[in-house]
């Protein structure tokens, strides 16, 4: 049966990932089951898409109640479902209105088109060496990894990269045209790279200065992976527009666009659209994330375990010298090694953990909100196994 798959994938599915050779039947939470009924341990759950962990029962519950009423609604009408999770969304984030589109690609996509409508003249975007966007044309050319843009050129114009937390470049970037700056404060695929406060801070005042966009790209970072509701708390400022898509659907595809009021009204009717955007199932689901994440205390339970995560790990970067650095915050956590860490990777599959290594030499670690102290000592002594191996 397994053969049949692994066929079919070689013979009908296009060869655009690297993928391992696991096939997953089954998820609960932090375990995924294999076809086999092999049982594994999730510290990298759905990319950051099932950060409440795998079937999380009220979404499961949401969905289930909604899908026999209604599925889909062309946007040309109200959906309550839609209606409340935009409330939902700017209750938590910052005054303005939401656009929904299905994924992070398209949620960064539209905050280019807004961003160039709102400029009336002005279209540069800034955005930062390290970072990732997405795969659509104008996300990835913000993409600041030159490895994503091979081969796929021309790419639009309009688009300038400069270096990570350095203010200085940024200013020196600047012209008349630029009209927005778009940023991961984590970057996530480059590597766990942290801006640094004090970079954010001048990046916050010479928006305001200069009449500039600052767009948060919170993909990746957004809904209590760090241990707040988003990013851009730990910092103290406010951004001109945010992108979510991931973890906000709770394993249903969903992207959002959120924009202070004043700049959300500039794509009126017939500007911008999303056929699936925000449909009453995507919605109900998200909106029971919003709710699991209050009812179950999970941005305090992000902080205090992400802070216990990395207190172990850095235990184990004092025994073995080829971890760099660890760095992150709240549940996003790198281990910087001096080694590729794709082998490690393999072997802690083999001991029954799922983990991700990006940008190389980076081990990436986002739990579910809900880890448990014994599931990262678990997850630890898996790893401090495979380091002493090696
Ligand atoms: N932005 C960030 C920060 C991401 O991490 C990702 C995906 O990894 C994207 C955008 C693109 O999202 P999607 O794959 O849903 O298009």
């Amino acid at each position: 049966k397994a053969q049949d798959i692994f066929g079919a994938y070689k013979d009908y599915i296009m060869p655009t990932y690297t993928r391992l050779p696991l096939i997953f039947v089954k998820g609960k939470g932090m375990k995924l089951i294999d076809i086999d009924g092999t049982q594994y341990l999730d510290f990298f759950p759905g990319w950051g898409v099932s950060s409440l962990g795998h079937c999380h029962p009220d979404v499961v519950s949401a969905v289930r109640d909604q899908i026999d009423k209604l599925i889909h609604l062309p946007n040309n009408y109200l959906s309550v479902q839609q209606a409340k999770l935009a409330k939902e969304i700017i209750f938590w984030s910052f005054k303005g209105k939401v656009f929904f589109a299905n994924s992070g690609a398209e949620a960064n996509e539209a905050a280019v088109k807004l961003a160039r409508a709102y400029g009336q003249g002005r279209y540069e975007i800034i955005s930062f060496t390290g970072s990732f966007h997405g795969r659509t044309l104008a996300a990835l050319t913000m993409t600041g990894q030159l490895k994503y843009q091979e081969g796929f050129k021309p790419l639009p114009a309009g688009f300038t990269t400069v270096p990570f937390n350095d203010i200085a470049a940024v200013e020196k970037a600047l012209t008349d045209k630029t009209v927005g700056i778009i940023i991961e404060l984590i970057q996530g695929e480059g590597g766990i790279n942290v801006a640094e406060t004090n970079f954010v801070f001048a990046l916050r005042k010479l928006c305001d200065e200069k009449k500039i966009l600052l767009i948060v790209d919170e993909v990746q970072t957004g809904l209590g992976r760090t241990g707040k509701m988003f990013a851009y708390e730990h910092y103290g400022i406010t951004p001109d527009i945010m992108t979510l898509a991931k973890a906000l659907g709770g394993g249903l595809p969903i992207g959002a666009l959120v924009a202070k009021r004043e700049i959300a009204d500039t794509l009126t009717a017939g500007t911008h659209a999303s056929t699936f955007g925000g449909s009453p199932l995507v919605s109900k689901a998200a909106l029971a994330v919003f709710r699991a994440i209050q009812k179950e205390k999970l941005l305090t339970n992000a902080a205090r375990m992400g802070d216990y995560l990395k207190e172990k790990l850095s235990a184990l970067a004092r025994k073995y010298a080829l971890i760099k650095e660890i760095r992150g915050i709240g549940l996003m956590i790198g281990i910087e090694l001096t080694i590729p860490g794709t082998h490690i990777i393999e072997e802690c599959i083999k001991e029954g953990l799922l983990i991700n290594c990006t940008h190389e030499k980076v081990l990436r670690l986002m739990p579910a909100l809900q880890v448990t102290k014994k599931q990262i000592d678990k997850a630890v002594k898996i790893l401090d196994m495979v380091l002493g191996r090696l």
